[in-house]
Parts: structure tokens; sequence; C-alpha cells
């Protein structure tokens, strides 16, 4: 069995499907490594990057979308399709999480921050909500004082007038 670099047009004259006895590799236009093996009718796979090709186009292996086997990225949603560009996508997204780290530390800093001025802002909150009830208060105990002195007035009116009223029946009945 002689290998040999994938053009896109094997038929199964040349290289029998029947894969069970022995499978037959060709070199992946992909990773170059001797691992692509028939799948199926024009339809091949590497065992080494799990790279697709059908009908001599590159499938995605994210959207299904059938890739010229040239191309870098998938033209429908930009998956890296050869060993480079995974790897060049592999360290960005490396570069990405990283920075997405830094972001999100920066963020709890912030976050941090901010929790400290509101709760600073909520110690003032409670400084003023509790000078305001303990105003409420004293105003409270001074309404509560001019209602006592009211109703003592009130007491000692009615304490006279009614003296008055007595000592008036008495002299009425004296006389
Ligand atoms: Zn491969
Ligand atoms: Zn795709």
């Amino acid at each position: 069995m002689q290998n040999s670099r994938f053009d896109g047009c094997y038929n199964s004259d040349n290289h029998p499907s029947k894969a069970q006895e022995h499978m037959p590799t060709y070199e992946c236009p992909i990773c170059s490594e001797e691992k692509l093996v028939e799948s199926g009718p024009s339809a091949y796979e590497c065992q080494h990057c799990h790279a697709s090709i059908l009908d001599g186009k590159l499938v995605c292996s994210a959207c299904g979308k059938h890739n010229p086997l040239e191309a870098a990225k998938c033209e429908t949603c930009q998956e890296p399709l050869t060993i480079f560009s995974r790897v060049i996508s592999r360290h960005s997204k490396a570069t990405r999480s990283w920075r997405l780290d830094q972001t999100r530390n920066q963020a709890n800093t912030l976050k941090a921050a901010e929790a400290h001025a509101s709760e600073a802002r909520m110690d003032d909150f409670l400084e003023i909500d509790r000078k305001r009830k303990e105003a409420d208060r004293e105003a409270a105990l001074i309404q509560e004082e001019a209602d006592r002195q009211l109703v003592s007035y009130v007491k000692i009116g009615l304490g006279i007038f009614l003296a008055i009223v007595a000592v008036a029946s008495i002299i009425i009945a004296l006389l």
C-alpha cells in the first residue's frame, strides 16, 4: 500500500474502502501526517488532527461548511481549519483568557473599591438616619412634655373652676 498526498479526487478503484482488513492512510493536507483514512464514499478523516474532507472540501468541525482545502479559516464561522491557524487561535485564546483574567481582576478591585465607597456612603447614610431619628426623638420628647404641661394646666384650670363653683354654691346656700 502506497501512501500518497491527498489530492481530493481519489476513487474507490485505486483506494479500496474496505477499511476493516487494511485501512489505507494518506498524507493529510492539513497536518501532513499520514493519518488520513477513508471514512465513507469520497470522505476522509485525519486520525491525527481530526480534519474531515468530503468531496475534496475541508469540512468545518464547528458548522459543517465545506471549505476549500487551502482555507485557513472557515468561510462561515471563522473556525480555524489548519493546524497552523488552530495553534495561532489557541494561543490568542490563551492570551485572550489571560487578558480576561486581568480585566476580571481589575473589575474585582474596582468592585471592592466601589463596595468600600458604598459602605462609606452607607455609613454616612446610617449616620444621617441616626441623627434624624435622634432629632425626631427629641422633638417627640419636647412635644410630650408640652402635652403634659398642657394637660396639667387644664387640670389646674379645671380645679380652680370647680373650686370657684364650690365656693359660689356654698355662698349661695348661705344666703
Ligand atoms: Zn491531519
Ligand atoms: Zn465553520
